[in-house]
């Protein structure tokens, strides 16, 4: 993935689309994988110790996620597709306008936010909340807030790759259906595990790219800024080119 550039040649955005086609591919099957293993957990679960039972057939079995919201938020919180499930209290889906123009994306759910069921609620909420009011001029509920995985990791640990990748057809999903003009990423493991470019968020907040229809900026997770305030001044300046970019396309 690379910053905007008028430069930017018909090559590279072919190749970049073919890219990303493989990269959504890849995902498509990690969840027909993480279907078959849950399914073949049942059997297991219903006495099976040997079976030819085909649990999903790929040809006969329809993968698309619904593209109604309320569907696919059903759908979600009912999702039992990694580990997560185990020891969540709530899937916290995201909250807002689903046809923002704006869209925040963090890691995942904390402690506040896995029982509540409701994305950055906690102290980091309250900054991000302060974040948009105050810097952006908006409502919290006028941007849709969601996360890479929809359920808490134990202890707050980074959620794994397989994890995020199981979780990813429903982010994509939403991001399909919101629509956004413009995704700020919160924190290094959103950026990385939605781009899959693994450039350290030093150096990369701040900067504009451009992905499947939507620009992206990230920038430092609110959690990050709670034990390091002095970060503060370098989101304020992300959240400026957020507000310029949403004012004046
Ligand atoms: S984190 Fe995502 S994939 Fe895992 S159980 Fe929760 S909703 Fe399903």
């Amino acid at each position: 993935m690379k910053p905007c550039s008028k430069a930017h040649s018909t090559t590279w955005k072919t190749a970049y689309a073919r890219k990303e086609k493989l990269r959504y591919n890849a995902i498509m099957r990690n969840l027909k994988n993480a279907l078959l293993l849950k399914q073949l957990y049942q059997l297991k679960q219903l006495g099976y110790r040997y079976t030819n039972i085909t649990p999903c057939k790929e040809e006969s079995t329809s993968f698309t996620l619904p593209n109604e919201f309320e569907a696919l938020k059903k759908q979600a919180i009912n999702c039992h597709l990694c580990e997560l499930s185990k020891t969540r209290q709530h899937v916290v889906f995201g909250e807002g306008d689903i046809h923002a123009k704006l869209m925040f994306i963090g890691e995942g759910p904390g402690a506040s936010e896995d029982s509540m069921g409701r994305p950055f609620v906690g102290r980091s909420g309250e900054l991000l909340t302060k974040m948009i009011e105050n810097v952006l001029h908006l409502k919290r509920d006028a941007v849709y807030i969601t996360n890479i995985v929809k359920c808490r990791p134990p202890n707050n640990r980074v959620p794994t790759p397989s994890e995020a990748h199981t979780c990813q057809p429903y982010l994509l999903k939403q991001i399909e259906l919101v629509k956004p003009k413009l995704i700020v990423t919160l924190g290094g493991t959103a950026y990385h595990y939605l781009t899959g470019d693994e450039t350290g968020i030093t150096k990369v907040r701040g900067t504009l790219h451009q992905q499947n229809g939507y620009m992206l900026i990230p920038t430092y997770h609110p959690s990050y800024l709670l034990r390091n305030p002095s970060a503060k001044r370098e989101v304020f300046e992300d959240l400026k080119k957020v507000k310029a970019l949403l004012e004046n396309p």
